[in-house]
Formats: structure tokens, sequence, C-alpha cells
């Protein structure tokens, strides 16, 4: 099959010839294909590097959201009221959402998946159904995310390593001091359950200023000394963007000869961490949705080029420069992160593309237009925004 007349993101124009699910050729363009992008561009395909699918409430009736303050703590308690009341299984509306995001664009993700001592595993067996039913369209890794805190919630260590054992990809992590209130307690579980498993890890840290860079800080010495260099993230870390640039700087060095990674879905709330001075720094800065739709928040839906200039708008880019930066976060940085390791758009690599209609990345990333095509190994999965498969 030939799609003719493409447009890549470097402005070239090519036909990509696709066999056996792979990009066989780029040749020059020509209208002779099977079908004629007639000049749109065609992008690498989209990456969530950070989303919640057995959270969301996608497709059931509106549920307001409950919490009566503003801590992470109180998220955490009205999403449990939320949870009790639920009638519907997370693999049916983490289908909804996986559903959503493929006809925007996205085929790889991480999705965080809570585990506590009254959920136990029962998120994890709802998810690992959808990944299994998604598995030739999306990849979805999973995080074992300690949503209630590991000391303050007796038995979830043991669930979190059970979680591994049954098909989890990472380890999560949430505010050590902030919900535990025991930096050492919450880290050593993690780090432990992940060096004998041989597992990376993903931490949620909201905690801000001096202390929340503490332990960024301290994360990282664990990371090195547990030899997990390159397999370690850390979500939101609000902290960066709230203490002075002489710390941050600092704490960028340490970051990046760790190989941590820094995750940020452009918050609303929150202080941002400086995305170009962690990346002028080696640091890789990836995004990702977080919430959809759940009892965290009532926004979202998935689209990471939306997510891309939400990242832009709270990041203050206004260049082409800056808004390709956004871009490459939710595309090549994220898939690095993940662990993708056949990504991109280049001869001999998969056939997984979207198509859009816009100029450039940074056009793309501006405008979110509408997904004419999303293909996957060389299929057309997508079409204007609506999913063609059964
Ligand atoms: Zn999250």
């Amino acid at each position: 099959m030939r799609f003719a007349n493409a447009t890549l993101p470097d402005g070239s124009k090519h036909d990509i010839e696709v066999s056996g699910g792979r990009i066989a050729a780029l040749l020059p363009a020509s209208d002779a294909g099977d079908l004629d992008l007639e000049g749109a561009l065609v992008l690498p395909p989209l990456v969530d590097g950070h989303i919640h699918l057995d959270k969301t409430l996608l497709g059931l009736p509106w549920v307001a959201n409950q919490a009566t303050g503003n801590r992470v703590a109180d998220r955490i308690e009205a999403e449990r009221k939320v949870r009790a009341a639920r009638t519907v299984p997370e693999s049916e509306t983490g289908a909804n959402l996986v559903r959503q995001v493929v006809a925007t664009g996205t085929l790889h993700m991480r999705s965080h998946v809570d585990i506590d001592n009254q959920l136990g595993l029962k998120n994890l067996h709802e998810i690992l159904k959808v990944r299994e039913r998604f598995r030739d369209l999306v990849t979805i890794q999973i995080v074992a995310f300690p949503q209630s805190g590991i000391v303050r919630s007796p038995g979830t260590a043991a669930l979190l390593d059970a979680a591994i054992a049954e098909g989890a990809d990472l380890l999560g992590g949430l505010d050590p001091v902030g919900i535990d209130g025991d930096l050492d307690g919450h880290l050593d579980a993690i780090f432990a359950i992940a060096q004998r498993r041989g597992v990376g890890i993903d931490i949620h840290l909201h905690d801000g200023g001096e202390a929340g860079v503490a332990q960024i800080r301290a994360i990282a010495e664990r990371t090195r000394a547990a030899g997990l260099k390159g397999k370690v993230a850390v979500s939101h870390a609000f902290a960066l963007g709230s203490v002075p640039v002489e710390l941050a700087t600092r704490t960028a060095g340490l970051l990046a000869e760790t190989g941590i990674a820094i995750m940020s879905h452009g918050p609303g709330g929150a202080a941002i961490p400086p995305i170009k001075l962690l990346r002028e720094h080696g640091v890789r800065v990836f995004g990702g949705s977080d919430n959809i739709r759940d009892a965290w928040s009532p926004f979202g839906n998935g689209d990471m080029l939306e997510r891309a200039m939400m990242i832009g708008y709270r990041a203050n880019f206004r260049h082409d420069e800056e808004l390709a930066l956004a871009f490459d976060m939710v595309t090549k940085t994220a898939a690095d992160v993940l662990g993708i390791e056949d990504y991109g758009l280049a001869v001999g690599g998969p056939a997984d593309f979207v198509v859009v209609e816009a100029g450039s990345l940074a056009e793309a990333v501006a405008t979110r237009p509408r997904r004419k095509l999303v293909v996957k190994a060389g299929r057309i999965v997508s079409k204007d925004g609506v999913l063609v498969l059964p």
C-alpha cells in the first residue's frame, strides 16, 4: 500500500510505501499511490506518558467532583466515595478511554493503576483485560500505583509486589512525605521491590518547595545506589518549579546524572517544572494526560496534541522551536522514557502514523487539527476522529 504525497515533520514530501506493517520505503512524492494524502502532515504516533485508565468515568453519566478540600488527601477521600458508588467495571470505562485516545492518534501509553489494601489487585485485573483486548492497537504499560500510600496503608507493599508478578511493568509511588509522612519507609519499600523484580519506578510527587526537592534528591540518590539509572521517573515534580533557579539547576544536574525523567501534564493549579532548564541539562522531560473525567478532574480528553498545547501554554512557549519541544514531549521523548524501541517515522520502522491538516509541527500543536487518519501497522484504524475498527 502506498500513501502518496505526504509531508513529513521536516517539511520533505514523500510517498510512504507500506508493506508487512512496516515502512518499506520513502519515495519521491507522486499522485500515483493507493491513497493521496494531498500534502497533509504525517506525524509519528502520539504517546501518553501518564494516564489513569482505571480512574476514568468516561461514558458514564456526569459525576460532580466531591472533594471537600484542595489537598491530595481530600481528593483521595473523595475518590473512595465515587469508587464505592460505581457499578460499571473499570475495564469498560478504561476501554472507552482507550478507544477515544487511539482515535486521536495515541498508540502508546503508561497507565498508573490504583492498588491499596481496600481495592487489592481488582483495578489491575480490570486494566489487564483492557490491555489484552487492545493489544494489537496500542501499547499499554502499567504502573502499580499506591494511591493511598504505603506506610499508612498496611499490606500495600505486598500487594505492589504481587502486582508486578501479575503483569504490572513498573512500581509507582506517591508523596513519600506529604502522604506517607515517612520518606525512608516509602522509598525503601518501592526500591526494594523494583530491585528484586528488575523493573523501573514512576513516582507521583506533588509535594512542593524545598521539601519536595529534597525528596527528588533522595529518589535520585536511591536510583544511583540501586543501579536503576535511566529507569526511574518522577511525575509532576511541581517542586522544581517552585524553588529558586539555583536549586532547580543543581537538582537538574543530579537528575541528568541518574537518568531520572520528569513528567509534566501542564498543571492548571500548581507550579510547572522548568522544562527548558531541565532539558538544557540533559533531563528527559515528557508529557502525559494525568486525570481524565474522573474523581480528580472533570477535564481532559486524552488528546496529546491538545496536551502539548496546554503544556506550551503553561510554560509560556511562543516560538516554533518551543512548540516543537512540547510536541517532542508527547512523542519521541515519551517513547524513549517508556522504552518503546520500535518507534519513529523511518524506513524499516513500524508503519504507525497520524495524518493531520497542518503546515508544521508548531501549527499542529497550536491548532490541534482533526486527525484525518490514524494508521497502525499499515492499517487505517481511525478516520476523521472516528475509529473504523470492529
Ligand atoms: Zn497521576
